[in-house]
């Protein structure tokens, strides 16, 4: 049996001669809501399944240590994490990523920014031609030791994905940390100064997620809140407002739980389910990396440990990129966050 069977029969099922999604089983769900409908249920319903395209991206978890804990984190990252990718799996990454030319990376964490071998690892993906999209915490701008990066990421025109989830120091302070809205004022003001969300080159996104148990508000109108405020009260340009759902799993899950909430929120999720969105979600076009190198069809996915297609474990270095196209996307409830109202992604919505 070849590595895609296996995928397939794990994540697709052959049902009236077509293929039909199936969740996977969650060895441990207390991670992920347990109430309401599957996922598979859902698409199957509206004639959906979930597949890869041709790649061209890849998402890459650089570890979990990061400056900060915030109560959304889904990575549950925080100062205290040892999980970071090392500079031999990033040697491994970029020969496969040149051989499958690939044009883009995204590079997460934690703050990916704490991995020590962060900028030898962008500036090779540049020597590669690859374009670099890096989500940046903002107050990593502050810590020891990164008091030229921003400088740093303005010499290599490095795309930022910052995020701020709230325009008000309340609200920010309380998901994020104590001080968290003032550090970052005061480093999208230091990125304006070099150019950032004022140059077209130097692109700055500012991410939005809410505060609980609710969906984001219209990403368009609260763009324009965003620009209203920021520009107002501090000065501050960006480039585009990308407003993101919350994913019940971990650590966001726990705290709904112990609040009695996860039912509930579930519950809205699963009946703001959108068909539109399916066609544009993330999943499907790009390949998720952890820090060991090992693939997922997601970030999501990669923090439940649901291995791509929900086949065996495997490495970048055990696929080939013509496996991918047409090779099944696992999913679970938690799925139902991505396809929600205007649906989410880490590139924001994903239908207006
Ligand atoms: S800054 Fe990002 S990675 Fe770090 S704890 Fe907050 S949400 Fe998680
Ligand atoms: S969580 Fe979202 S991105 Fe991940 S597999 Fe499910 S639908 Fe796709």
């Amino acid at each position: 049996m070849t590595e895609s069977n296996i995928a397939v029969e794990q994540s697709l099922r052959f049902e009236d001669g077509k293929f039909v999604q199936n969740d996977i089983a969650l060895e441990n769900s207390i991670n992920i809501p347990t109430s309401g409908p599957h996922f598979h249920e859902v698409l199957n319903q509206h004639q959906l399944s979930l597949v890869h395209d041709k790649p061209n991206e890849l998402q890459m978890n650089l570890g979990k240590l990061c400056n900060l804990a915030c109560h959304h984190c889904h990575v549950d990252a925080g100062p205290k994490r040892t999980e970071i990718m090392t500079w031999e799996v990033m040697e491994k990454v970029l020969s496969w990523a040149k051989e499958a030319n690939i044009e883009r990376a995204d590079l997460t964490g934690g703050a990916p920014e704490l991995n020590p071998h962060f900028r030898q690892f962008c500036d090779a993906l540049i020597d590669l031609g690859i374009e670099i999209t890096s989500r940046c915490n903002i107050t990593v701008l502050f810590e020891k030791g990164q008091e030229d990066l921003a400088q740093w990421y303005r010499d290599r025109e490095i795309r930022l994905v910052c995020s701020l989830p709230c325009y008000t120091e309340d609200n920010v302070d309380a998901q994020r940390g104590k001080g968290v809205f003032d550090k970052s004022i005061a480093g999208l003001q230091l990125l304006n100064k070099l150019g950032y969300g004022k140059d077209p080159k130097l692109s700055l996104d500012l991410v939005y997620n809410p505060g609980g148990a609710f969906l984001p508000p219209a990403q368009m109108s609260l763009e324009e809140d965003y620009r209203r405020m920021l520009g107002d009260n501090f000065g501050i340009v960006f480039s585009n407002l990308l407003a993101i759902t919350n994913i019940p799993i971990n650590r966001f899950a726990h705290a709904l739980k112990r609040d009695g909430e996860l039912d509930d929120y579930q519950h809205l999720l699963v009946s703001n389910f959108n068909e539109s969105t399916v066609d544009n979600l993330m999943c499907k076009s790009l390949i998720n990396l952890d820090w060991e190198g090992r693939v997922f069809d997601c970030d999501f996915n990669q923090m439940l440990e649901i291995p791509m297609s929900g086949g065996e474990e495997r490495y970048l270095w055990d696929i080939k990129i013509d496996q991918v196209a047409g090779a099944p996307i696992a999913t679970n409830r938690h799925c139902f966050g991505c396809t929600a109202g205007a649906g989410s992604s880490c590139g924001g919505v994903l239908a207006e």
